[in-house]
């Protein structure tokens, strides 16, 4: 059956067509309808790579503050608990942890990041892939095509639902980041593009119906310590898909699921800062 335009399926089966992976179809589709070379695209995202770097670093090495003081240090204080060799899970799943909140307070504090797929997202993506990719000893070719896979599958979930808080709820942004994320460290692994759509679907099924709740208007509490959630869940997702384990429901099937969920959220819970944890009053 010829899939939508535009939908996982399509970019999927156009992969299995041409015997390529995802990263190749979605660099070739944007070189396509941006009219840039994919040597542009490339360099491109390595500097967008690069930013994230920095953010990720400069959140664990400097502890972040922000002006409300909701965000207190937290990336750098994980980062000192990892070096004590305490860690629940081993170091890996640690670094993941700060990882995500080191990009996370960067923003808060009004930092340097990408926003992929937004700034409240902004470290879901970086603190996947980066994690696994070092713990992995993957080299920079296979980080690059994680970024690309991550990117289409982003493009494909602002087609067919939404990226923004706003619209449709944390779901909408985390949750997207997340399934960024879980596609992204299949691609990393050498996985397939069916692969690819199995953890996309597994990561948003698993927070359909999160809300948006930003304490005070502020990208602090809950965000950062969502980001976290976001990152954790791509890795557990990706990991279930690698290991032959399939979705009952195809991505797309969940991706506009998400939109109509988001779509019926009432107001206060999206990114009004009105219900939720934005409701309780302050100590
Ligand atoms: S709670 Fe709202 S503002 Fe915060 S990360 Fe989620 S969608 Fe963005």
């Amino acid at each position: 059956m010829t899939a939508r335009e535009g939908t996982l399926a399509a970019y999927r089966n156009a992969a299995e067509e041409a015997g390529v992976t995802l990263a190749d179809i979605f660099l070739r589709q944007e070189a396509a309808s941006s009219g840039k070379s994919e040597s542009q695209l490339r360099d491109l995202m390595l500097s967008r790579i690069q930013v994230m770097r920095q953010a990720m670093e400069k959140g664990l090495a400097v502890p972040q503050h922000s002006r409300s003081r909701l965000i207190r240090g937290g990336a750098a204080r994980m980062n000192q608990w990892l070096g004590t060799g305490s860690s629940l899970l081993g170091p890996a799943f640690s670094r993941m942890v700060a990882a995500a909140l080191a990009v996370a307070e960067v923003n808060a504090c009004m930092g340097r990041v990408v926003a992929a797929p937004t700034a409240g997202a902004c470290g879901v993506l970086p603190a996947a892939i980066f994690t696994v990719a070092e713990a992995r000893q993957v080299d920079q070719e296979a980080v690059l095509r994680a970024f690309f896979t991550a990117g289409g599958i982003g493009l494909v979930i602002e087609k067919l639902a939404s990226l923004a808080g706003a619209e449709g709820g944390c779901q909408a942004e985390v949750g997207s980041g997340s399934a960024m994320a879980a596609g992204g460290l299949v691609e990393l692994m050498g996985g397939s593009a069916v692969q690819v759509d199995h953890a996309v679907a597994f990561a948003l099924a698993n927070v359909l119906g999160l809300i948006c709740d930003p304490v005070g208007g502020l990208v602090e509490v809950p965000c950062v310590k969502r980001n976290v959630m976001g990152a954790v869940n791509a890795a557990a997702c990706a990991e279930m898909a690698l290991a032959g384990l399939e979705s009952v429901f195809p991505a797309d099937a969940v991706i506009e699921t998400m939109g109509k969920v988001g779509r019926r959220l009432p107001e206060e819970f999206r990114e009004t800062a009105r219900g939720g944890l934005a409701a309780i009053p302050r100590p």
